[in-house]
C-alpha cells in the first residue's frame, strides 16, 4: 500500500498495534497517522489505539525496576565525555581572536 492510498478501519486494525506502540516503519506511521486524520466514521480506530496505549503504560509500571549493566553505564559515560571533549575544543576554536577582520567590531 503506497503512502498516498487512504487504508480502510479494517487495514488500520491490522497494524494499529505497531502505530500504537511507533515500531511500524516511517511510511506505515504516517498512512495510519493519515487513516486517524479522515474525518470517519472509524470503527473504534483512535479508541483502540489508546487503549493499547494504555495498557502499555500499565504493564510498564509491573515490571520491577533494573539497573542497567555496568556496560551500559560505561557507554553512556564514553559517548558524554567524547561529547564533552568535542564541544570543548568547538569552544575554544570559537574563542580564539581571529586574525584582523572583525576587530573593533562589538
Ligand atoms: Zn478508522
Amino acid at each position: 500500500m503506497s503512502v498516498r492510498d487512504h487504508m480502510s478501519c479494517e487495514e488500520f486494525h491490522d497494524m494499529v498495534d505497531g502505530y500504537a506502540l511507533a515500531v511500524l516503519d516511517p511510511g506505515e506511521l504516517l498512512a495510519c497517522a493519515q487513516h486517524l486524520s479522515l474525518p470517519g466514521p472509524h470503527d473504534r480506530c483512535l479508541d483502540t489505539v489508546n487503549e493499547i496505549r494504555d495498557l502499555t503504560a500499565e504493564l510498564v509500571d509491573l515490571l520491577p525496576p533494573m539497573a542497567p549493566r555496568p556496560a551500559v553505564w560505561d557507554g553512556i559515560i564514553a559517548r558524554m565525555s567524547a561529547d564533552a571533549e568535542r564541544l570543548r575544543l568547538e569552544r575554544v576554536q570559537h574563542q580564539r581572536p581571529e586574525a584582523t577582520s572583525h576587530q573593533g567590531q562589538a
